[in-house]
């Protein structure tokens, strides 16, 4: 028969059906899936060490990892007391090393057999014999030729993951990187091209096949990056493809009204504020302007550092909206910040005669019902609420704009909702998680970006300091004296091991022995998120009224909440937090023209001065890892007020899957790239993806069939797919 792509591995040589039936199971079918099962690492003559040199760099007190290849002296198990040893012997042109087992030692007594040929990894250490010593040490197999291939030809090595189903059936790593071999060999070049000729000529690409190629069997390092570089940027490319396409949808559907922007009550207003508004918010409200009074809906995220003032900048949009007589909806992340846009928003437009409503659960009934009306009627021209009042059963009169005040939840917002209920509004997204510029191509690319990059002019910068656990009585001290001055304190105490139960106990213990000693003199309130969010409220305005020095709580202070007199917080366990909730959190201080603090309090082990922002994860062991990346964390924030830089930070640190949770926040699931570090092919991909949409958003054009094509075929599952199709 002639074989092609789909033919099944079967036919391979040395495959045969039982094989096929593994290699069925991991999800390998046909050949062409199996050309698609990429190493998952190599090795690079580059990186390989031999005895003497490795004995040298312990000797100069390296920590690292090493790799060394090695043959098999002999091997022996060693009786210690009532502990097995499993020792190794092995050698190298320049030495003896040897690999020592404590545990799983049966397994590894069956690896290792005299004459094999290993490639060792792991950190290396002198007994006190002076051997060259490795304990439990990651190892790859590799044959004698390839070894002997190896050190004369600088080739590179691809070690693939061996499943068990496949280990069941014979199938070790050499084996199946001869199949692969053959494969590769044979039928890489009838892999059909999934890019258009320009953009591979234009960008400098290699074609889909060579890249196929070079991705296993690479010559040497250049031709390995620059496969993954075509694969990164294929991956990519069709990303921001339907990044456009979603966002040239939303464009190509006019708007069913029309807002001209009246200046009178919009100055009214600006006269009637306490403040200036910022050159910043001056110049996001002129984008937002220009966005209202286009025939094209809106689709605009707005993004803010914590009290950058995003908040009077929706309301001016609102009423803009609201005088040429549409509704204006701002929906909230939970019920207590609803309830408090709901007063702030009511008190600061009083004297316009504008009629706000407030939407949430826990009203009663006969109230819920005359919200309900006035709303369909009309009568409520600003309607305030959480995200249910889209999701529910909720008519509206005439709806112009809809606000979502994300915070630092990410989600994208499903504008299908609206257009399911027949509205296509004018949309605008606050954040005031600074997004890492690369985030927001990908999370937001289809969204238009204002950026309010200044704060009022009346913010002294936040003092953030590090102190270890065995500084608490003298912190207590400091807020009791700050007490004296009118300072008012949050003690926040972090969610332990994702029990809500726990969260409510770390904070209730504090809560009830603080009192009765280390702040006895002063006045104590707890608010946790088991609370009922009428609770919660009463609690915050009380807190707000000064009838509370200090608010002992769990995170639920996180989001939006604006008490200018609290300008002392303190963290708890600091380390458990993230970088961007530790800012947000800071956030809750610093509101006034008053100096505030941010006391960061943690384990004594993280206080450290040194700056180990350099560290090179790569020679850590995990542990080491966790835990300077924690002090970077810590120190970070000390060192910077800015959420965009720790932002960054914060990306670095965590990889984007960490931050923002994979499935729900709308990011995109990336096989071969990684945002934080791709970040220029990312920018070309977008660059090319959104060109090509501009010019040909049916992509009808001969040239960019081979895009379609690519797109229904490959990405029909995608969830930004489906939401245009
Ligand atoms: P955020 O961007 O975090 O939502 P807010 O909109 O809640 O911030 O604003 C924080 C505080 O700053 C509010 O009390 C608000 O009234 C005040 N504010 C907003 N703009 C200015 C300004 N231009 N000058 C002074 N204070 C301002
Ligand atoms: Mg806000």
């Amino acid at each position: 028969m002639s074989e092609n792509l789909s033919t099944s591995v079967q036919y391979l040589k040395s495959v045969g059906p039982k094989r096929a039936e593994a290699f069925s199971k991991i999800g390998i079918n046909t050949i062409k899936d199996l050309l698609f099962y990429f190493p998952s690492k190599y090795l690079d003559r580059s990186n390989i060490l031999n005895c003497i040199k490795i004995v040298q760099y312990v000797r100069n007190g390296y920590q690292g990892e090493v790799t060394i290849i090695g043959e098999v002296i002999n091997k022996e198990l060693i009786h210690y007391g009532k502990k097995n040893i499993f020792k190794v012997r092995m050698k190298d042109s320049t030495g003896i090393f040897e690999c020592v087992w404590f545990q799983g030692i049966k397994y590894f007594t069956e690896i290792f057999n005299e004459g094999d040929y290993f490639a060792i990894s792991a950190k290396p250490v002198l007994t006190k014999y002076g051997n060259l010593q490795f304990v439990h040490p990651d190892f790859d197999r590799i044959s004698k030729n390839e070894s002997l291939e190896f050190l004369h030809t600088g080739k590179i090595i691809p070690f693939y993951r061996v499943p068990k189903e496949l280990r069941e059936k014979n199938l070790g790593d050499f084996s199946l990187r001869k199949i692969i071999h053959q494969a590769v060999e044979k039928f890489s070049d009838l892999v059909e091209e999934t890019l258009p000729q320009y953009i591979l000529k234009e960008k400098k690409i290699l074609p889909l096949n060579e890249a196929i190629k070079n991705i296993h069997f690479p010559s040497d390092n250049d031709s390995l990056t620059a496969a993954k570089r075509r694969l990164k940027f294929e991956e990519l490319f069709y990303f921001e493809c339907l990044v456009a396409l979603r966002k040239s949808l939303v464009e190509s559907k006019k708007k069913n009204y029309k807002i001209i922007v009246k200046p009178e009550p919009i100055k009214k207003f600006l006269n009637s504020l306490p403040f200036q508004l910022t050159k910043a918010q001056l110049k996001v409200l002129h984008e937002i302007r220009k966005d209202l009074e286009s025939s094209k809906p809106m689709n605009r995220l707005l993004q803010g550092d914590v009290g950058s003032g995003k908040t009077i900048v929706a309301l001016i949009a609102m009423l803009i909206v609201v005088t040429n007589g549409y509704q204006a909806i701002l929906m909230a992340p939970t019920e207590i910040l609803a309830d408090q846009h709901f007063k702030n928003i009511s008190r600061l437009i009083k004297d316009l005669n504008i009629k706000v409503s407030l939407l949430i659960g826990g009203q009663k009934k006969y109230e819920r019902e005359k919200i309900l009306k006035e709303i369909k009627n009309g009568d409520a021209q600003i309607i305030i609420g959480t995200h249910a009042l889209i999701e529910e059963n909720v008519d509206f009169h005439k709806v112009g704009l809809v606000v979502i005040d994300e915070q630092h939840r990410f989600g994208v917002i499903q504008r299908s909702e609206l257009i399911k209920k027949g509205i296509n509004p004018d949309v605008l997204i606050m954040t005031a998680t600074p997004i890492p510029r690369t985030l927001s191509l990908t999370l937001y690319g289809d969204l238009d970006v204002s950026t309010i990059d200044e704060m009022p002019a009346n913010r002294k910068p936040i003092k953030t300091v590090l102190r270890g656990e065995s500084k608490l009585p003298e912190i207590y001290k400091f807020i009791q004296a700050k007490a004296k001055e009118g300072y008012q304190t949050f003690l926040v105490y972090p969610l332990i091991e994702d029990s809500e139960k726990m969260e409510l106990k770390a904070a209730e213990t504090y809560y009830n022995s603080l009192k009765e000693t280390h702040l006895k003199d002063l006045r104590l309130a707890l608010i946790h998120g088991r609370m009922k969010w009428q609770e919660k409220e009463k609690i915050m305005l009380d807190f707000a009224a000064k009838k509370y020095d200090v608010l002992v709580s769990t995170t639920v202070i996180e989001v939006g909440i604006d008490i200018p007199d609290a300008n002392i917080i303190v963290i708890n366990d600091a380390f458990r937090f993230g970088l961007s909730q530790l800012h947000q959190l800071r956030g809750r201080v610093g509101r006034s023209d008053k100096q505030a603090y941010c006391i960061l309090v943690t384990k004594d082990e993280f206080i450290t001065n040194s700056n180990m922002l350099n560290i090179n994860f790569e020679y850590l062991s995990p542990a080491q890892i966790e835990k300077s990346k924690t002090i970077i964390r810590l120190n970070s924030m000390v060192r910077c007020n800015n959420g965009f830089e720790l932002s960054e930070i914060d990306l670095k640190l965590r990889g984007p899957g960490d931050i923002f949770g994979t499935k729900q926040s709308g990011l995109p699931d990336l096989k071969y790239s990684d945002i934080s570090e791709d970040v220029d092919i990312l920018y070309d991909a977008k660059e090319i993806a959104f060109n090509i949409i501009k010019e040909d958003p049916k992509l009808n054009l001969e040239k960019n069939f081979i895009i379609k094509k690519v797109l229904k075929e490959n990405y029909h599952n995608n969830l930004l797919l489906s939401q245009i199709a």
